[in-house]
């Protein structure tokens, strides 16, 4: 399995998207990145997993889905903000952002459901706290973490959605999680023995 990590030039945010590939069937972690940035690797795109239903992160949502037809994957409690501005806080920017696909597409997963697409096992753990749906993905021992857990900090807590006490809970839950790699949503890549002390420092700073 390849993962790649692409920022793109469209989005300015500083988003992280990772591309994961294997014989060419392909998931993508978050939608911060536009068609053509991932047009070049050739592959069939089967699903997107989002982390959460910020703007950044789902930005290239719609032309994503018009082009490869793929399913997508939210928690029940980030779904809403696909159709709002005010939830996925696109209202502050000018390319205000709605979901246009076909809504069957939309998958809700549950708490700890693996979600089996080719030759991936997508493993939902839910981080709620940076928005009330706020999910990591366990893909063998790599974390996908969205914005509940950067490599030096973590994610903010004031939010339309979101729960400075949730996300307490959800780093003690990641503190458990038997991972290697940290993939985060923003920032460079980290690792577990790295997270074991900055996760210390949070819950007891904040
Ligand atoms: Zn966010």
């Amino acid at each position: 399995m390849e993962i790649i990590k692409i920022n793109s030039l469209k989005n300015r945010m500083g988003t992280n998207s990772y591309l994961l590939i294997k014989n060419q069937s392909a998931i993508l972690i978050d939608a911060g990145i536009a068609l053509e940035d991932i047009e070049i690797y050739n592959i069939k795109l089967k699903a997107i997993f989002l982390t959460h239903c910020h703007f950044d992160h789902i930005m290239f949502l719609n032309e994503l889905c018009d082009f490869y037809q793929c399913d997508i994957y939210i928690s029940e409690n980030d779904k809403a903000g696909l159709f709002d501005e005010n939830i996925n806080m696109s209202k502050f920017f000018k390319k205000h952002f709605i979901f246009k696909g076909d809504t069957n597409k939309i998958k809700i997963f549950k708490d700890n459901e693996e979600i089996k697409i080719d030759d991936f096992i997508v493993k939902c753990l839910l981080t709620p706290g940076h928005t009330a749906g706020s999910t990591s993905f366990l893909i063998n021992d790599n974390l996908f973490s969205g914005d509940t857990l950067f490599a030096e900090s973590v994610g903010r807590t004031d939010f339309a959605t979101s729960s400075p006490i949730q996300q307490k809970t959800s780093l003690k839950r990641l503190e458990n999680v038997d991972f290697y790699n940290l993939y985060p949503g923003h920032s460079r890549m980290s690792n577990k023995t790295e997270q074991i002390n900055n996760i210390k420092y949070w819950l007891s700073h904040y």
